[in-house]
């Protein structure tokens, strides 16, 4: 009765718009509910071919329940797949920077023309959607970048220029890929040490023509960032302090305010209205969490490569053979567009040999999994969402980093951080055997599953209240958003 009730028109309304993929999608939502929860009126904008394969995988009404937090969609400029599947990066990047600013013009002048909801009063855009900075320009409203990748995969992002500038790349052509080359020593970049060219992110390194695109797209977008009010990472001050503090000088404010789900777990109830919420584009077949009951404490290997990694067929085989051969409990997640080109086919054998102790299945709720005290280590691309969330529930890794900046990932996991050991590119059965051996009963595994726990009590600590590094920064960040202090 004594509160006081903030009319529509008075709240502030925050537009949430994340670049079109996955590893994107999940945290923009965290930060769009950590606002709403603070009093933000939420718009939040996917592309409609995500917006349809939201509404497949989560039911008709999952995204139109709240007045107060509405989803609205934006045309991609790409052919619709026919089936769902992951799109491709490159083809993306290049669609959204060129297409997509007049339809996100348009909406937010749609919304602005509503009376029925507050004027939009400031932009949450994922960094590689720069494009959305002419329109908060425009506008004349703060917008805060969302820079989705790890921090030292950014930081290297944010020198790729200098890589041009040295003729270190782009090569020539693959040919110019060598040992040598790949083991250039890269200790230029301000706070990151003990660096070779194979550990920076993948598109500086090849010469193939969506690499460069992917080259070009990131030299143009961290340039681009310095016009935003502040960019926000998805990380905690402890684990990449002084790479944080160097951004500082090349950057508007950048401010750590991870992990994204733990300060999610802490402020929004599970059955609350947003708190249900979801992002996942694939059905999660959420069984696995009672399978995982039955299991004892660190006994399960979780096998998970997120929703873009590609692998070939006899990859695939080379894990499962691994797997089976490790005589380990094992909970894997095998994506029906997993394999390049043709059908995830697991040999019958292998079914059969692994027959009572494994889980296969297609999506999973992957936070909840590797939140399960049964799960030991996880077999990962280093996907920097998976990575933050294995890291923050204490659970060492074996790393087989893709593309992007999962490389960089792997490295600061393997020789960093201390959670986590490396599987050759050219994946062999009996290096897989023998590393997940050594990850869940070895002497190896077991020093990495101390510093795992050390990085979950730090990660904690960093989203405690009121003190936590992440929730000051969140509050920081939610002053800039509403125009009270400057970036
Ligand atoms: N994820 C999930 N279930 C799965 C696989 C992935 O919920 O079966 C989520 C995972 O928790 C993470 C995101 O999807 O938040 C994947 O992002 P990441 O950055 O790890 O990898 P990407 O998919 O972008 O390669």
């Amino acid at each position: 009765m004594g509160s006081h009730v903030v009319s529509n028109a008075q709240k502030p309304h925050v537009v949430c718009i994340p670049y079109p993929a996955q590893g994107h999608i999940n945290p923009m939502l965290k930060v769009a509910k950590l606002l709403h929860a603070k009093g933000f009126h939420v718009t939040f904008v996917n592309t409609i071919y995500n917006h349809k394969r939201l509404l497949r995988s989560r039911g008709p009404n999952a995204l139109d329940r709240l007045p107060s937090f509405q989803f609205e969609a934006i045309p991609d400029g790409l052919p619709e797949p026919e089936v769902d599947a992951t799109q491709d990066i490159a083809a993306l990047c290049e669609s959204t920077t060129t297409n997509c600013l007049t339809p996100f013009k348009e909406l937010l002048q749609q919304i602005n023309a509503r009376d029925d909801v507050p004027p939009v009063s400031c932009i949450v855009s994922d960094g590689a959607m720069g494009f959305t900075l002419d329109a908060a320009e425009e506008l004349g409203v703060p917008e805060v970048l969302f820079w989705t990748p790890s921090a030292p995969g950014f930081m290297a992002y944010l020198h790729f220029y200098l890589f041009i500038e040295k003729g270190l790349s782009p090569l020539k052509d693959e040919s110019c890929l060598t040992k040598e080359h790949l083991n250039t020593p890269i200790d230029w970049i301000p706070s990151m040490k003990n660096l070779k060219l194979k550990d920076i992110p993948t598109f500086v390194r090849t010469a193939n023509s969506s690499d460069i695109i992917m080259l070009n797209f990131i030299v143009r977008e961290t340039e681009r960032s310095k016009r935003a009010s502040a960019i926000i990472l998805n990380t905690f001050d402890d684990l990449d302090h002084d790479i944080l503090q160097a951004m500082q000088s090349i950057l508007p404010p950048v401010y750590s305010i991870g992990p994204l789900h733990l300060l999610v777990n802490r402020e929004i109830k599970e059955d609350s209205e947003t708190g249900t919420l979801g992002a996942n584009l694939w059905r999660e077949e959420t069984e696995c969490l009672d399978w995982l009951d039955t299991k004892t404490r660190n006994s399960v290997v979780y096998v998970n490569f997120g929703s873009i990694t590609v692998m070939t067929g006899k990859q695939l085989v080379e894990f499962a053979w691994g797997l089976a051969a490790s005589r380990k409990e094992f909970l894997w997640v095998i994506r029906p567009d997993l394999v390049a080109g043709e059908e995830a086919v697991i040999p019958t054998e292998f079914l059969t040999e692994t027959e009572g102790r494994r889980m296969l299945l297609s999506w999973c709720p992957q936070e909840k999994v590797l939140s399960h005290p049964a799960v030991g280590g996880f077999l990962t691309h280093n996907g920097w969402n998976s990575t933050l969330e294995s890291i923050s529930a204490g659970v060492p890794m074996l790393c087989w980093p893709f593309f992007a900046e999962q490389q960089t990932n792997s490295k600061f996991c393997c020789d960093e951080w201390g959670v986590g050991m490396e599987i050759g590119e050219d994946v062999r059965r009996e290096e897989v055997e023998a590393v997940v051996r050594e990850l869940m009963d070895g002497e190896k595994g077991k020093k990495l599953r101390e510093k795992a726990e050390e990085w979950r009590c730090l990660a904690e600590k960093a989203t405690e209240h009121p003190c936590g590094s992440s929730v000051v920064n969140f509050k920081t960040v939610v002053d800039i958003l509403l125009g009270k202090k400057l970036g």
